[in-house]
C-alpha cells in the first residue's frame, strides 16, 4: 500500500509544516513590512526584505475557487478528491483539501490529517450556517 503523496519541505516552508504538526494553520510574515503571504517564499514580493516569521490564523475562510478531481487515482486518496482555493480571513489564498462537495463561496474550516508522527495536513471542512 502506498502512502499519501509527501509535501516536500524546504527551508522555506518547514515552518508551515512545523505548524500543522502543532495543529497551527501558519502564515509567513515579512517582519519588515508586516505584509502576509502564500505560499512561502524567501523574500517578501512587497518589500524584497529576507527578514521573515508566521502569524496564526484562525482558521477560517472562503472559497474563492474549487476542482472536483475524478482521474487519475492520486495515491492515498479517495476520489473525488475536492480541491479549492480557499481565502482566509487574514487575506492570503491557500490551496486547501476539502472533505466534501464546496460551492464558490462557502465558508471552511481547518482541520487535520494527522497521517504520521512527522506529516500532519491540513483537511478543510464546509462550516454550516
Ligand atoms: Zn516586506
Amino acid at each position: 500500500m502506498s502512502g499519501p503523496v509527501r509535501p516536500v519541505v524546504s527551508r522555506d516552508n518547514a515552518y508551515f509544516f512545523e505548524g500543522t504538526r502543532a495543529r497551527e494553520l501558519r502564515i509567513q510574515k515579512c517582519k519588515a513590512c508586516g505584509v502576509l503571504r502564500h505560499p512561502p517564499g524567501p523574500a517578501c514580493p512587497e518589500c524584497g526584505a529576507f527578514d521573515r516569521g508566521f502569524v496564526l490564523a484562525q482558521g477560517e475562510g472562503t472559497v474563492f475557487s474549487y476542482l472536483v478531481h475524478h482521474a487519475p487515482k492520486v495515491p492515498g486518496k479517495e476520489l473525488p478528491l475536492v480541491i479549492a482555493l480557499v481565502d482566509l480571513d487574514e487575506g492570503v489564498r491557500m490551496v486547501a483539501e476539502v472533505t466534501g462537495p464546496v460551492e464558490i463561496g462557502d465558508r471552511l474550516r481547518v482541520g487535520w490529517n494527522v497521517i504520521d508522527d512527522e506529516l500532519t495536513l491540513p483537511i478543510w471542512t464546509k462550516v454550516d450556517r
